[in-house]
């Protein structure tokens, strides 16, 4: 068993590993380290070097461990002060998301997407495939490997909210364990690497509102409890927001996070101007809904005089405080939400296209999840 005095030289050669430029050796000799002895001072460099590395989350959440447990540390409280105040990293490193080789990167400009174009046919095939091989199956398990839980599971598979012959793999594959959509664990990971508290999450009474308080620091959930309701009141302990008129002051947020949210607002661009609002400058928004790079946004339906005029068919989507009735769809998002974020108030926004087997990141051959900075 390594001793102190072994954990202090593996403190040294980090160090001198870091020195020569090799931060990610040297981020994961001092791991190991810190694991066998909480020493302060080599916790304050993990978590400098976890910085360096792009994990901002992670060196936060060490600083604020470490000012607990070293009131008096000065270049700690020192150090988390001034990581809020720096932008989130940008682009973001997605480089865990496609550790197999599979699909992940920002989108800023569309024909981006094209490189992205000739493997799409090879991954709806797999999808088909899949749906094949379990056509007779109720319900079924794919393995793979859980990024939030950092664990290798068997996602649940089934058929229900079945889109055009394939399972609904965005809304499926379940983890066991996180019990996170394949949709909301790959926000988790676009949260991990971009994220800074404080956060803002819409939505409460979700397995995804529980990751994220049991999980990130400082975090605000709230529902929409309906049009006469104070924003920023609380009833039956679930707070009150409306995405057109935020309770919250100016610059009160580091990260803002929207889980199938904005196909519901009543006007897409009036929540976006919300978010930015809300957000400090330098601070983030990440933003899942159903989304088609190749086409416009549509809208469905429009409020007059606070009355819905539907303008095509009704659809409708779950929501966990309306089973009967679900959330009213508004919009069918496309590629002009990314012009809409900056038109709102931001300095950069793109979309990340994400699909990885080995993730059971799975879906229409790929996913997306808006992100934008203010
Ligand atoms: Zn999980």
């Amino acid at each position: 068993m390594p001793s102190p005095a072994d954990d202090a030289s593996a403190h040294a050669e980090a160090l001198e590993l870091a020195a020569a430029g090799q931060d990610d050796a040297a981020r994961a000799l001092l791991a190991d380290a810190v694991r066998r002895q909480l020493d302060p001072e080599a916790i304050n460099d993990l978590a400098v070097l976890a910085h360096r590395c792009g994990d901002a989350t992670e060196a936060v959440a060490l600083l604020e461990a470490l000012t607990h447990l070293a009131p008096d540390h000065t270049a700690a409280r020192e150090n988390l002060e001034s990581l809020r105040e720096i932008p989130a990293p940008w682009p973001p490193r997605l480089d865990r998301i496609a550790a197999d080789g599979a699909v992940a990167a920002l989108i800023e400009d569309h024909a981006e997407l094209d490189p992205l174009r000739p493997g799409w046919m090879q991954r709806l095939e797999f999808e088909r495939q899949l749906s094949v091989v379990h056509r007779d199956d109720e319900q079924w398990l794919v393995p793979g490997y859980c990024a939030t839980c950092s664990t290798h599971q068997l996602f649940r598979c089934d058929w229900v909210s079945t889109w055009g012959g394939t399972p609904n793999f965005r809304e499926r594959l379940h983890c066991p364990r996180c019990h996170l959509n394949s949709r909301q664990r790959l926000v988790t990971q676009l949260v991990k690497a971009m994220g800074q508290p404080p956060y803002y999450v819409y939505e409460l009474v979700t397995t995804f509102y529980q990751w994220a308080a049991t999980t990130l620091p400082q975090v605000t959930g709230s529902e929409y409890l309906g049009h006469d309701v104070p924003g920023g009141s609380v009833i039956n302990g679930l707070r009150h927001e409306d995405a057109l008129e935020l309770s919250f002051a100016d610059d009160s947020f580091g990260t803002i996070v929207s889980c199938d949210v904005f196909e519901h607002v009543a006007d897409i661009d009036r929540a976006l101007q919300e978010c930015a609002r809300v957000l400090r400058p330098g601070g983030t928004l990440i933003l899942s809904v159903p989304f088609d790079p190749d086409s416009q946004t549509v809208q469905r339906v429009e409020l007059r005089d606070g009355e819905p005029v539907h303008l095509l068919e009704p659809v409708y989507h779950g929501n966990p405080l309306d089973q009967e009735k679900g959330s009213l769809t508004f919009y069918d998002h496309g590629w002009d939400l990314v012009d809409r974020m900056r038109s709102a108030g931001f300095s950069r926004a793109g979309v990340v296209a994400a699909w990885s087997q080995y993730h059971g990141y799975l879906g229409r051959g790929m996913q997306f999840v808006l992100v934008a900075q203010r």
